[in-house]
């Protein structure tokens, strides 16, 4: 027998990677590897209708940039075979029937059920019907939906994250594991998946609590093993409201086009709702070495994308040019080396700001001068090539002790005539980098 720890991460193909996402999928990843784990990535792509490759793709893509990798990957929708021979198993054990109700009598009895204060509860009115009653509607054309009879006992778990669940068997709805077409539901594919692969953990959101109290029941019924389950608060804004579309861009594809670096993502991800400091990490591993699942809470973690950036922020600043180079030439900025790196390093809150300071140095830049006297006279004091660090100070020290300028009404016309703004890095270190000839074309320019 292996104890080995086997977790999944079952994202449904339907939409873009969403930060939320991302987090459980973090999470997941980062318990395997911190446990000498394997890691599945299972696609829940059941539902043929919303599911789509271009988002397995982007999911994929996602998690990827994210640092994350997986040993083994499947999908549900080849794997279709398996379930229908669990159905059938299930089926003749008297754990699934067939229920013929149309959304909208399912619906009826929901609301008659909430407008009497009541929890709404299938009543399992399909349980009792003969099998003539039964052969009448196959013999109208109505198509079944299946249902798994749960057993009306105690459900009980001790979660990683809540501590120990308790439910009632007889609180919850015989959930239905087949559509009317024959196809099965998330719910018995994730099970069958779940066991047939073996999963020592199954780390998910919240939101797949109850879910879990009928998965226990299903997981009995298939004489398997029960996982241990951690299930993990979902998100909220800094107000405290769900996280929505409504926030900007939240998935991982637009956080990677703003110019994050993913180590943010990491490291805000591993650490937000846990009861461990937050703090910039430049690499993976060592985020997996610090991971304790046993240091998160049940409580709402809140998300700020201030944060995020932030942690953007220290993180850059302590990248090296060797680190950066290739993603620099993924922005275009090929031709850019150590030198003005460095320089424009402590000036960016994000990687595609660097493409704006290469703008600056190399062009185009429209210079602002107010004063062309004073542009031209400060373009006479300019010191002799080859210029270095002290060249900045030689030179201001002259344009002030001729103009008789000093403090911003020497720095700024000096500055918006090199950049064409009035903020921006140290200019000691821009003024090498635009270097001479665009620095004399710059203050002698006038408009048109
Ligand atoms: N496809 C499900 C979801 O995205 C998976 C939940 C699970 O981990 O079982 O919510």
């Amino acid at each position: 027998m292996n104890n080995e720890v086997k977790v999944r991460f079952a994202p449904s193909p339907t939409g873009m990677m969403h930060i939320g996402n991302a987090r459980t999928a973090l999470i997941t990843w980062l318990f395997t590897r911190a446990n000498n784990g394997r890691f599945l990535l299972r696609i829940d792509d059941t539902d043929q209708e919303r599911s789509k490759q271009e988002y397995e793709i982007a999911i994929e893509e996602g998690l990827t940039w994210i640092g994350m990798d997986w040993d083994e990957k499947t999908r549900q929708k080849d794997r279709m075979d398996i379930y229908n021979e669990k159905i059938e198993w299930l089926k003749e054990q008297g754990r699934l029937y067939p229920c013929y109700e149309t959304p909208e009598e399912l619906d009826l009895k929901r609301k008659s059920l909430l407008s009497r204060k009541l929890p709404p509860i299938y009543d399992r009115e399909a349980l009792s019907l003969t099998d003539e009653q039964k052969a009448s509607f196959d013999a109208q054309g109505s198509k079944p939906h299946w249902r798994f009879k749960l057993e009306h006992e105690p459900i009980e778990w001790n979660d990683l994250v809540r501590g120990p669940v308790k439910f009632r068997g007889s609180d919850l709805s015989d959930p239905v594991l087949i559509r009317e077409d024959g196809t099965p539901l998330y719910h018995l594919c994730s099970v069958i998946d779940d066991i047939e692969y073996g999963m020592t953990h199954i780390i998910r959101g919240e939101d797949h609590v109850s879910n879990t109290a009928c998965h226990i029941q299903m997981f009995k019924a298939f004489g398997a093993q029960i996982p241990t389950f951690a299930h993990l608060p979902l998100l909220s804004d800094k107000e405290g409201s769900k996280l929505s579309k409504r926030h900007g861009s939240l998935s991982l594809r637009d956080l990677r086009k703003e110019g994050l670096d993913p180590m943010a993502v990491v490291s805000l991800m591993a650490r937000l709702g846990s009861s461990d400091p937050i703090e910039p990490f430049a690499n993976i591993e060592d985020v997996v070495k610090s991971f304790d699942l046993s240091k998160f809470s049940r409580a709402t973690p809140k998300f700020d994308l201030d944060e995020l950036y932030r942690l953007n922020t220290k993180i850059l600043h302590n990248l090296s040019f060797t680190e950066v180079k290739d993603r620099l030439a993924e922005l275009g900025l090929d031709k850019m080396d150590g030198e003005f790196w460095l320089a424009i390093q402590p000036n960016i809150k994000r990687l595609t700001d660097a493409k704006e300071w290469w703008r600056v140095a190399k062009g185009p830049v429209t210079p602002i001068i107010e004063d062309r006297n004073f542009a031209l006279q400060a373009m006479e004091l300019l010191p002799a090539t080859p210029w270095d660090e002290n060249t900045w100070q030689e030179w201001t020290k002259a344009v002030k002790e001729q103009t008789g300028r000093k403090g911003k009404q020497l720095f700024m016309p000096l500055r918006q005539a090199l950049t064409g703004m009035d903020h921006g890095p140290e200019l000691g270190q821009l003024l090498l980098l635009i270097g001479e000839e665009n620095v004399k074309k710059r203050l002698q320019y006038s408009p048109e």
